[in-house]
């Protein structure tokens, strides 16, 4: 393990040697493969906040990839394998891997990575779940029993992942807690600024801001403050600036996985081609859609790369609404390489589909 090598290094050698050898060291490059936190993501967006704040001093193995449906992942015996020497195994959550982390996990005979134990992190600790039913059911198939499990379509939900997986980290490797709380505070930096904007950011503070739109509240402080004279809402950028000028337009999405984002863009999700998370659309519910399209219910219908498109295409064919599948994960695009340029592809295709432009990836 690295703590105790390092110990030992500490004890051998004389304090001012250490310190020297320590800053001709740059930062992680003297990790050695072996000493790393073997790391293994369920899914892409986890993989990706988690690489930000590990860096190198990580070993990270990612088990879907964002082209894939999270919910329906095939357990392959490869991804046990994965698993066997892993330190650390970041999951969703909210039963959205319900259908394959289970079976790799058991498989993978690796006791420290087990429902229950140290290294078995659920990313969603923390998070605000939207959508928990009443009673808990998987009734008619219903596949979101404890709430809608995709709250990292809300970018700002990547801090609270951020704080879990920097804190599991420090655990498994104590002496590097420094560097990775370094990490978390540089990956939440640029998602500030991505979000909000760079400028605003510098005035008003990411913290502050993201605790405003964290409580619903940032409009309302936009608005209400000023500095030099002009409201704080003219030096607003990032995604929430680009997106300001769609902001209350409709749209309806296949499957239920757009309810946070909608909710910190101020987008509105009326309707989806699911009848239910998980049950794919009857005829009847294509018509009733039809119907609410042709009516102007809404403006575009985002799907995604893993879902049939016969539903989507026949809706578009009926009703002359456009169609665009967009990213859910890192890697759903050959654009959204990480977790920051996921929703720069993504606010930027909303953009383009809002405004009748062409949408690349769009069908
Ligand atoms: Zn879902």
């Amino acid at each position: 393990m690295r703590t105790r090598h390092l110990g030992a290094r500490i004890l051998v050698l004389p304090v001012a040697a250490f310190f020297v050898l320590a800053a001709l060291t740059p930062s992680g490059a003297s990790h050695a493969a072996e000493k790393r936190v073997r790391v293994v993501a369920s899914l892409p967006n986890l993989g990706s906040i988690a690489s930000a704040i590990g860096g190198n001093r990580i070993d990270l193995t990612t088990i879907a990839v964002g082209t894939q449906d999270a919910h329906f992942v095939d357990p392959k015996p490869s991804y046990m394998v994965k698993l066997r020497n892993a330190d650390l195994l970041l999951i969703n959550g909210l039963d959205l891997e319900i259908g394959w982390i289970p079976p790799i996990t058991q498989g993978a005979r690796n006791a420290k990575i087990l429902l229950g134990s140290p290294g078995y992190i659920d990313c969603s600790t923390g998070i605000q779940v939207v959508e928990v039913p009443s009673s808990l059911t998987r009734a008619a198939g219903d596949i979101h029993p404890y709430g809608n499990p995709h709250y990292l379509s809300d970018p700002l939900n990547a801090e609270v992942v951020a704080a879990t997986i920097t804190d599991a980290l420090k655990s498994a490797d104590p002496a590097s807690s420094s560097a990775y709380e370094e990490g978390r505070k540089a990956f939440v930096r640029r998602l500030h600024e991505a979000l909000f904007g760079k400028d605003l950011v510098d005035l008003a503070g990411g913290a502050k801001l993201a605790r405003e739109a964290a409580a619903g509240t940032l409009d309302a402080f936009l608005d209400g403050t000023s500095i030099g004279g002009a409201p704080l809402r003219s030096h607003l950028g990032g995604w929430l600036g680009k997106l300001q000028g769609v902001k209350g337009r409709p749209l309806i999405t296949y499957h239920k996985d757009y309810s946070y984002f909608a909710e910190r863009f101020g987008i509105r999700v009326v309707d989806y081609v699911e009848p239910k998370p998980g049950i794919p659309p009857s005829a009847k519910h294509l018509e009733e859609l039809i119907q609410g399209l042709s009516q102007g219910e809404a403006h575009l219908i985002v799907t995604r790369p893993y879902v049939e498109h016969r539903s989507t295409d026949y809706l578009a064919e009926k009703t002359g609404v456009k169609v665009i599948t967009l990213p859910l994960e890192v890697g759903g695009a050959p654009e959204a390489t990480d977790f920051i340029k996921l929703f720069d592809y993504v606010t930027d295709q909303l953009v383009a589909a809002f405004a009748g432009g062409p949408a690349r990836g769009g069908r």
